[in-house]
């Protein structure tokens, strides 16, 4: 039995979608882009997608580009707003972003003239609204913030920094790849040009990422090609992924109030659990209600995620140390927290489809394992 606590790395496909979309692959195959009918009929269903897409996030059908994962979005985004920057040299953004973000514009400063300022958190892993706009001065052409903390489930001012920011003359992008299905997210709430998901994190396939681009707002196409997504994404789109992304995101949607009452309940009992085992938790009070980032002191986190992967307990780790991590450990430094407390940490993290049986499970696992660990 499978008990699987990493919904943040990436999430299960439900089996009546995984089933669509392998009969899309074998039945519908047409090229969307082609002349004849059956081409036509491909073209029709991408546009349903983008126009229910677009409808979750009250936006507009010509506001959504499809890409193959919010990481690639991300790199589009950040890399065409340098050509719009005139003068200017300075990004905004945050020291927790993920790093699709901090590398791209790692890479940026590498090869163009430009600087970024990184804003930490508080100690809680939330940064400051009022801190990050101290940073913004006539210099910046670009502000990018995550909506959600991927490592400690931390909400970000995200909205109250859009708000700020309106009227001036620059751009801002929002990674909400971790809000689909756990907060509500729309541009419009929170006054961005841009924003960035992935289809995975929400029970759609994975190689499908969105690009939220609002109308008006500058952008260059990355990849350059057969026109494709109104000339600025080309490349054959992925039908099948799209569509399957559409209903996706739709069931999300339609699950979120309800979902989120269940595992909030369930983040209470393990945040329970996890102190009584003289663990810490890492996850604010404001956190979407799946995650609880969890560290036990003097226990190395990859020797926790290894044993409880023998019991059939799936959790993930932030831990830097081992080769196969998701690198989150940057993310509980930024927020102060000891190296020797941060690398015992691992990140729970549940869907809509958690049930009370593997939180019992992963309780039961996490105290048969934690006094062996400890001596
Ligand atoms: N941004 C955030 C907040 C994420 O959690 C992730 C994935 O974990 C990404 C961006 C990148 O998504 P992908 O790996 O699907 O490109």
């Amino acid at each position: 039995m499978i008990r699987y606590f990493d919904n943040n790395a990436t999430t299960q496909m439900e089996s009546d979608l995984a089933e669509l979309m392998a009969s899309l692959c074998t039945e519908e195959y047409a090229n969307p882009n082609s002349m004849h009918t059956f081409g036509v009929k491909q073209s029709r269903m991408l546009e349903e997608a983008r126009a229910r897409v677009a409808s979750c996030l009250s936006c507009n059908s010509s506001e959504i580009f499809f890409t193959s994962c919010a990481t690639e979005t991300i790199n589009w985004i950040l890399r065409s707003t340098v050509f719009f920057r005139g003068k200017k040299k300075k990004i905004v953004t945050t020291s927790i972003e993920h790093k699709a973000v901090l590398n791209t514009l790692k890479d940026l400063k590498a090869i163009l003239d430009i600087d970024y300022v990184e804003i930490s958190p508080e100690s809680n892993g939330i940064v400051e609204a009022e801190k990050l706009l101290r940073e913004v001065d006539d210099e910046t052409f670009l502000v990018s913030v995550m909506a959600v903390n991927n490592v400690t489930g931390a909400i970000q001012p995200f909205e109250e920094i859009g708000r700020e920011l309106v009227g001036l003359d620059l751009l801002y992008h929002v990674d909400a790849v971790q809000t689909i299905g756990k907060i509500p997210f729309t541009p419009e709430s929170s006054f961005c040009d841009y924003a960035s998901f992935s289809s995975h994190k929400f029970h759609g396939p994975k190689g499908v990422g969105i690009a939220f681009v609002k109308r008006g707002s500058p952008i260059k196409p990355m990849l350059t090609g057969g026109n494709q997504e109104r000339g600025l994404r080309s490349g054959t789109q992925n039908v099948p992924g799209v569509l399957v992304t559409s209903i996706a995101m739709q069931r999300a949607l339609d699950c979120m109030e309800k979902a989120s009452g269940i595992t909030k309940d369930f983040q209470n009992r393990i945040s329970r659990a996890v102190v009584e085992l003289g663990g810490y938790i890492n996850t604010p009070e404001c956190s979407i209600c799946n995650t609880v980032n969890a560290s036990f002191g003097g226990i190395r986190s990859e020797v926790l995620v290894n044993a409880l992967s023998e019991e059939g307990v799936f959790v993930g780790t932030s831990s830097a140390c081992s080769s196969r991590n998701d690198g989150g450990q940057y993310v509980l430094d930024s927020m102060g927290i000891s190296p020797s407390i941060a690398s015992g940490s691992i990140r729970i993290s549940m869907s809509r489809f958690t049930t009370e049986e593997d939180v019992e499970d992963l309780i039961e696992k996490l105290k048969k394992t934690i006094p062996l660990l400890k001596f």
